[in-house]
């Protein structure tokens, strides 16, 4: 057998498993049974590699010089240093308040185009040893350069490349879907470094872990949720609306289905569509996908919110009684319905037609239902209109505000008030604040899970249709047949749970959204972290150190302010807060799930470090 080509201590560059990008790697031991290396990565990673994945440094650092060799004298020193290991991350955001690029030749519009395409994988180490705890803000940037150059990675799903490089089952690659800009450093190093490093096409990915039960689970929440919801508006709209008034009478056809009412929701559909396509706002790129390229969006989900409200304004004006809404309810929640339908059946066929890489991770298991559940299709877009994201954002979140007006003004008109009452103005005002926030941060939408990794299917689109305005308008609807009287210190009380709850929610994505964005930012560089091999770091002080979803608690507490002043008589105003709990835990419960994948033992440190997920104490 012959000897061992390195020795232990040598340092070395040690290939990433499944991938052709080279890492500095020192020699900790040398099996001579198995033949393996177990190696050590810069941010302590240890990994146990093959003599034929390991080379020389000298190799590298002849094809560093002769790279610099053959950079064009042309090249602008500010490009370069903009490329420096040490510059801050890159904004997941891709806001346009960043620094602007510059001008670049050919030539390098070629290499970055090649840049993005290499396939970027990572691997849950065997073991990692992260000697600092937490760190405070310079010691966690120096981490962070350091980390960066053991590979970042991200991923949900299997790649082919996966079970192709798995070693005894030692290996766990994954495709990245995020980027540190430490990470770019070293890939343009390796698509520089030709012929040592070259690239690979991203590969088909199949899902393999089905989620809510798989098929016969998602069959079940397909038929459960729409009858759910309408059980919800026959018993907020029926003057018992206690859950002994089981079981519910049938409503007749007639009070569930109006042609007129669906041709109003498709022109509701319209009108948004129509708000959402001009020209005013900001455009924006999202993440980077799986091919390397980015979509633009359109950011104006404000401006179309101040139309909308200008439309109910001149609607009421010209006596167009709005309260009509709240009289054929059950009418509009069935067209939703159907539309969400119609769309998912639409989404589905045209997915037939999309190519590998606009397929969602999680929608392409093969089994119809599953996959016509949970989304084949990632982005689907007519031309430029994104339909995702013009669902997620527009028509229910709007419709959810108008919806809320309507009942207000059915309150008004059905108990003879002359103003609305203090629990509807609440319910009005605190929901509308929501809704403003989130149009305000739209952007940040581009960021959460919905549109980076759900595909859109039936679950998306029943949700954003027919879900959102109608269960979240719960509570107003229920008002107008069920009045509550609150005291001035209910109110006060009220207004500020609303306000702490809000608070919590608000700083902590934005602190969340900051730090990934940038992390030496003066607003969040105070805050302790935990670094991980990716590259990226987790916040373990300030919110995100008291409870590890803290957005999560902020928008329950939320939830809580918006249902208390329906009164304490029945549980049906509770309706969006048992939901709402239901689904953060759940959500929880998936992200950590990915986390734990994406931090290994960085993730179990900060779960020792915080250790309640949502419910200080409790949870
Ligand atoms: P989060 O915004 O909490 O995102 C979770 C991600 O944050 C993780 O995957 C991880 O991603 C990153 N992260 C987790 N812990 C840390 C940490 N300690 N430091 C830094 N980064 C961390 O989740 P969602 O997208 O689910 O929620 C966003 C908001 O939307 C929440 O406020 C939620 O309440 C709200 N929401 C409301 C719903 C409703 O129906 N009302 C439905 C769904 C969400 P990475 O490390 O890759 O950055």
């Amino acid at each position: 057998m012959p000897p061992a080509r390195f020795q232990i201590g040598d340092t070395v560059m040690g290939r990433w498993p499944g991938s052709n990008l080279y890492y500095e790697v020192k020699v900790m031991s040398f099996d001579n049974k198995t033949r393996l290396y177990t190696v050590i990565y810069k941010d302590g990673t240890e990994l146990e590699l093959k003599e034929s994945d390991i080379t020389s440094v000298v190799i590298f650092q002849t094809a560093g010089r002769s790279r610099s060799r053959s950079r064009s004298p042309g090249r602008s020193p500010g490009r370069s240093s903009a490329r420096s290991p040490g510059r801050p991350r890159r904004s997941r955001s891709r806001s346009p308040a960043r620094t602007p690029r510059r001008a670049s030749s050919r030539s390098t519009e070629v290499r970055k185009e090649k840049l993005k395409e290499v396939l970027e994988v990572r691997l849950t180490p065997v073991a990692m040893k992260h000697e600092n705890n937490s760190s405070n803000s310079k010691s966690e940037k120096k981490e962070e350069n350091n980390t960066a150059k053991a590979a970042p990675v991200v991923t949900e799903e299997k790649t082919e490349t996966e079970s192709e490089n798995q070693t005894g089952g030692r290996y766990n690659l994954r495709r990245r879907k995020d980027q540190g800009d430490g990470k770019a450093v070293e890939l343009e190093k390796a698509v520089e470094s030709e012929p040592l490093l070259q690239t690979k096409a991203p590969a088909a990915v199949k899902t393999a872990d089905l989620e809510f039960g798989g098929r016969v689970g998602v069959l079940f929440l397909m038929f459960l949720l729409p009858v759910a919801v309408l059980v919800l508006l026959i018993l907020c709209g029926q003057k018992d609306a206690s859950l002994q008034s089981f079981p519910l009478e049938l409503p007749a056809l007639q009070s569930v289905w109006d042609c007129q009412v669906f041709g109003i929701v498709l022109l509701w559909l319209l009108f948004q569509a129509v708000l959402s396509l001009l020209p005013v706002g900001k455009l924006v790129e999202g993440m980077p996908l799986k091919n390397g390229k980015t979509l633009k969006y359109r950011i104006n989900g404000f401006y179309a919110l101040l139309l909308t409200a200008v439309a109910a304004g001149v609607a009421v004006y010209q006596e167009v009684d709005l309260s009509y809404i709240h009289a054929h309810f059950l009418q509009f929640y069935t067209s939703a319905l159907l539309i969400a339908t119609l769309l998912s059946i639409y989404l589905f066929i045209r997915s037939r037609w999309a190519s590998k890489d606009e397929l969602a991770p999680g929608g392409n298991s093969g089994y119809i239902i599953y996959d016509f559940f949970m989304g084949r299709e990632l982005n689907p877009r007519i031309k430029s209109f994104d339909i995702k994201f013009f669902c997620e954002m527009r028509p229910g979140l709007m419709g959810w505000v108008l919806i809320n007006f309507a009942m207000l003004l059915a309150e008004m008109k059905q108990q003879n008030l002359e103003n609305p009452s203090p629990a509807m103005l609440l319910v009005n005002i605190f929901q509308l604040l929501w809704v403003i926030d989130g149009l305000w941060h739209e952007e940040k939408l581009l960021t959460m899970m919905d549109i980076m990794y759900d595909g859109f299917g039936f679950m998306l689109t029943f949700g954003d249709l027919a879900f959102v305005p109608f269960t979240f308008t719960c509570q107003a609807y229920y008002l107008v047949n069920h009045p509550n009287e609150l005291s001035v210190f209910w109110i006060i009380t009220l207004i500020a749970m609303n306000g702490v709850g809000y608070y919590i929610f608000r700083k902590a994505n934005s602190q969340k959204f900051a730090f990934r964005k940038n992390p030496s930012d003066p607003a969040v560089s105070h805050l302790k972290t935990i670094p991980t091999a990716t590259g990226k770091s987790l916040i373990v002080s300030g919110l995100w150190g008291f409870v590890r979803h803290p957005n999560y608690l902020g928008d329950i507490i939320m939830a809580l302010a918006w249902s208390l002043p329906c009164g304490f008589n029945n549980l049906v105003p509770y309706f969006y807060l048992i939901y709402l709990v239901t689904l953060l835990v759940h959500r929880n419960a998936r992200d950590e799930r990915q986390c734990r994948k994406k931090y290994g033992s960085a993730w179990e440190e900060y779960c020792k470090a915080v250790p309640y997920r949502i419910f200080p104490r409790v949870y």
